[in-house]
């Protein structure tokens, strides 16, 4: 078996990992990155909306007031606006690395004035990725997934690591997870392949708390397979309709198809249910081919004609607001561990996030987090700074076993998650849901003994146990999750934390 060493191992390449990885190098520190996809990998290079930054001092506080109302009473506002003050320096620097960003920032939903900034039309977040993997110097590990933690002397120490070569345990002063979120615990997701939450059941597994999971935010339009249908289309004139071909938007909202995200996908959910489906007409569009050459391909890449019928679409899982719980700097609680990006759950979204907050929110804490990580490397146990293969097993690491599920049990558990804890959940199909998840055996095994998918299952079912929980105990509907047996907000705005088995209430802290 390979071992390696460093002093800062980044378990994930997408924008919070790569962007973190670069603050940490340009410190002398010796990065290791991994991904478990070839580059470019995860969700960052699909986002094809942009980055959400103040555009000024004055804005700054239009844009906390923005976010704070769509995370509807759960945002943390110190966190907040620590992260939106922090903005305009990261612009910044992405400017002077050359970064193509366009000079014009667009007005997306939920935001009051023009602030997100594209990059290469609908190609934002696949030229921001690019751009700074341009700039890494550190490697990146493509096809590696940590399957399981190292823990030394009570602290995070390294990672047991499934590779194309076999098994490898890294051993490095601290852990940044960097892995992003969990769309594919549902049957219709707009993440890529890779998005099963790992990060946040290894982060569990090593002591720490999962936050406010039931949070999901649901994207209205997506393609069967998951393309997502970007809401600029229905601000451009494409129309929702039913499968009796009436448009139906009016009748949920005054505002028709522009209503916001959660009502849009909660009358698509129901006009699906009530009628057998729903269309997206894109042919009122000008233009279609040149204004939207991302939305026709994927169309036309499932046999689908946009000039011609309109399509097939369906609300799917699309950011998690919750996650590993972190504070201002992305320390974990857990010694030697940090956390940032979509991974965490830092208080930034609340119960509903704004449009294009999370690549920001990835920059932001990216750097944030992984320089703290360094600052907690100069206490001891301080690493050799070598990067290369080491000679025996480091005397006292231990690594965790790995929560794993049998793949196969998994299509069971997505099912149950789509149809009881999507855009319209009742306790009952919830109830039904948890009993189907607590039935399924979720293993803890050995790292050498489990396999890629059985360990994405495993950290599948893991949070699926925690979010149906979550989902549960709150008897309200606030954000991304509604009840339509608790159709109202409650007076009091709480976070959910789930630590060991235990899942509990606690107050937000302001
Ligand atoms: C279709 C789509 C469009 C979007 N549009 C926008 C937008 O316009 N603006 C916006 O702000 N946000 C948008 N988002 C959300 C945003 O893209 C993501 O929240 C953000 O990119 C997450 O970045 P990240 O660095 O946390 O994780 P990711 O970019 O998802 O990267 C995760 C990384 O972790 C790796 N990984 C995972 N598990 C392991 C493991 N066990 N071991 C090793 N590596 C692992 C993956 O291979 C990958 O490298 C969009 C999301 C989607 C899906």
């Amino acid at each position: 078996m390979e071992h390696l060493e460093t002093d800062l191992l980044i378990l994930g390449a997408g924008v919070a990992g790569v962007y973190g990885a670069l603050a940490a190098e340009a410190r002398g520190a010796r990065v290791l990155l991994l991904s478990k996809d070839s580059l470019p990998s995860g969700a960052t290079p699909w986002a094809q909306g942009g980055v959400a930054f103040p555009l000024d001092e004055a804005d700054l506080e239009a844009h906390l007031q923005d976010t704070l109302r769509a995370g509807r009473g759960l945002v943390e506002e110190k966190v907040a606006r620590s992260i939106l003050e922090e903005a305009p320096r990261h612009l910044e620097r992405l400017l002077s690395m050359g970064l193509p960003f366009h000079a014009e920032p667009t007005r997306e939903g939920g935001h009051s004035r023009p602030r997100v900034r594209h990059l290469g039309g609908d190609r934002s977040g696949l030229l921001l990725l690019k751009g700074l993997l341009a700039r890494l110097r550190s490697p990146v590990l493509e096809g590696y997934q940590a399957v399981s933690l190292l823990l030394s002397g009570g602290r995070v120490a390294g990672a047991w690591v499934l590779s194309p070569k076999g098994p490898l345990l890294v051993r490095s002063g601290a852990v940044l997870l960097a892995t992003g979120g969990l769309g594919r615990l549902f049957p219709v997701t707009t993440n890529p392949r890779g998005a099963t939450g790992d990060g946040m059941a290894l982060a569990w597994r090593a002591g720490a708390t999962l936050r406010d999971l039931e949070f999901v935010q649901f994207h209205p339009t997506a393609l069967p397979d998951g393309s997502l249908i970007s809401e600029a289309c229905r601000g451009e004139g494409a129309v929702l309709l039913n499968a009796r071909g009436e448009r139906f938007m009016p009748r949920y909202d005054p505002q028709g198809e522009l209503a916001p995200r959660d009502v849009v996908a909660r009358a698509v959910h129901r006009e699906r249910e009530r009628t057998g489906g729903v269309y997206l007409d894109l042919r009122p569009i000008p233009n279609l081919r040149e204004r939207f050459p991302t939305v026709a391909a994927s169309a036309l890449a499932l046999g689908l004609d946009p000039f011609r019928e309109p399509l097939p679409v369906a609300p799917a899982a699309h950011y998690a607001m919750g996650g590993v719980k972190t504070d201002l700097l992305g320390f974990t609680g857990v010694p030697g561990l940090y956390a940032a990006g979509e991974v965490a759950s830092t208080g930034f979204h609340g119960a509903n996030r704004l449009a294009s907050n999370s690549l920001l929110e990835g920059l932001v804490m990216g750097e944030r987090a992984a320089l703290a990580a360094l600052e907690d490397l100069s206490t001891p146990p301080r690493l050799s700074p070598q990067w290369g293969p080491l000679k025996g097993l480091p005397k006292g690491a231990e690594p965790l076993p790995a929560l794993s599920l049998d793949p196969g049990l998994l299509p069971s558990l997505r099912e149950a998650m789509g149809q009881e804890a999507g855009v319209v959940r009742r306790g009952e199909g919830l109830g039904r849901a948890l009993a189907l998840a607590e039935e399924l055996p979720l293993e803890e095994r050995p790292p050498k003994e489990v396999g890629r998918e059985e360990v994405e299952a495993g950290s599948l079912l893991l949070l699926a146990r925690f979010l149906l929980q979550m989902a549960l105990l709150r008897r309200e509907s606030r954000g991304a999750h509604f009840r339509e047996d608790f159709p109202g907000e409650g007076e009091e705005a709480y976070h959910l934390e789930a630590q060991g088995q235990e899942v509990r209430r606690v107050p937000r802290l302001g």
